[in-house]
């Protein structure tokens, strides 16, 4: 057993840690999605009757007690399972991981615990995100109210994998997507259809999750549309140069 936890790096202490405080999960299957995703199911007795809100959180452990978030994109409580999908971004921890990861290793998760309670987010519903925020989108369709009246954006490098990625986890509607260009230049149309869906229906709920400063942009557009900070949720995903973000709400 070589979870990413417990690595020929990491010690007695580490490994007790694990234990004490998180659950201990099986890798039941990869695929790769679209070059850059890994839909990746977990499995295991320590999961099974856990209480899941869609838009909740997993934390993976790795060596160096480090911990990394995925969304799950469902979860079933009876079996014990969950799936999530991984964006292969670049070297981190998690990336490296997932772009390796195989059916039978085993792991350590914190979760699934708060992050977004999309179960609480009435519609009409603007969602934005990127890559890392396709689960997030998928869980939405987990929801009470499902995708009815949700409109969402997402900027990306790659249309074509992200349509892929998108379609595999059932999020086929209602979409548009941005390609990254220099300096956000792509955030302006972003932004400007944002305002506009906003003005159409001032009763909305915005969902903004990705990269800090895209959601931080489109708050303000938000706010300046005339919503509410509380029918605004932001969750960070990640920021460049930063490692590891744990979805703090604001
Ligand atoms: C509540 C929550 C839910 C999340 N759900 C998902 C999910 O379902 N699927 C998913 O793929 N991710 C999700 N994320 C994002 C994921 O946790 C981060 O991308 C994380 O940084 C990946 O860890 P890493 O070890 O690969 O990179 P890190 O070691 O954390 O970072 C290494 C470098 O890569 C940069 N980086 C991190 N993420 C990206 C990125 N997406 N693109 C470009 N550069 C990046 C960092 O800024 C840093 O410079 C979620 C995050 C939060 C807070």
């Amino acid at each position: 057993m070589v979870p990413p936890s417990s690595t020929a790096a990491s010690g007695v202490l580490e490994s007790v840690f694990h234990r004490l405080v998180s659950r201990r999960a099986r890798v039941r299957d990869v695929e790769p999605v679209g070059g850059s995703f890994r839909l990746v199911t977990l499995e295991g007795d320590d999961l099974q009757g856990h209480r899941w809100v869609p838009g909740d959180m997993i934390q993976i452990g790795f060596a160096g007690f480090l911990g990394r978030a995925y969304t799950p994109l469902s979860f079933d409580a009876g079996a014990g399972a969950l799936s999530f999908l991984g964006h292969v971004h670049g070297d981190g921890i998690a990336s490296r991981w997932l772009a390796s990861a195989r059916p039978g290793e085993e792991l350590y998760l914190v979760g699934p615990r708060a992050a977004i309670d999309l179960e609480a987010v009435t519609r009409p519903l603007v969602f934005f995100g990127d890559e890392t925020s396709f689960g997030t989108a998928a869980a939405l369709g987990a929801t009470r109210e499902r995708t009815r009246d949700v409109v969402s954006f997402f900027e990306v490098d790659s249309a074509e994998a992200s349509r892929l990625a998108l379609e595999r986890v059932g999020v086929t509607t209602g979409l548009t997507l941005a390609v990254r260009s220099a300096e956000d230049r792509h955030l302006e149309r972003v932004e400007d259809e944002v305002v506009s869906a906003l003005r159409s229906a001032p009763n909305a709920r915005c969902v903004f999750t990705g990269k800090a400063s895209s959601i931080q942009r489109l708050y303000k557009a938000a706010r300046r549309a005339g919503l509410s900070s509380r029918q605004v949720k932001n969750v960070a995903y990640w920021a460049p140069g930063r490692r590891g973000f744990s979805g703090v709400q604001r």
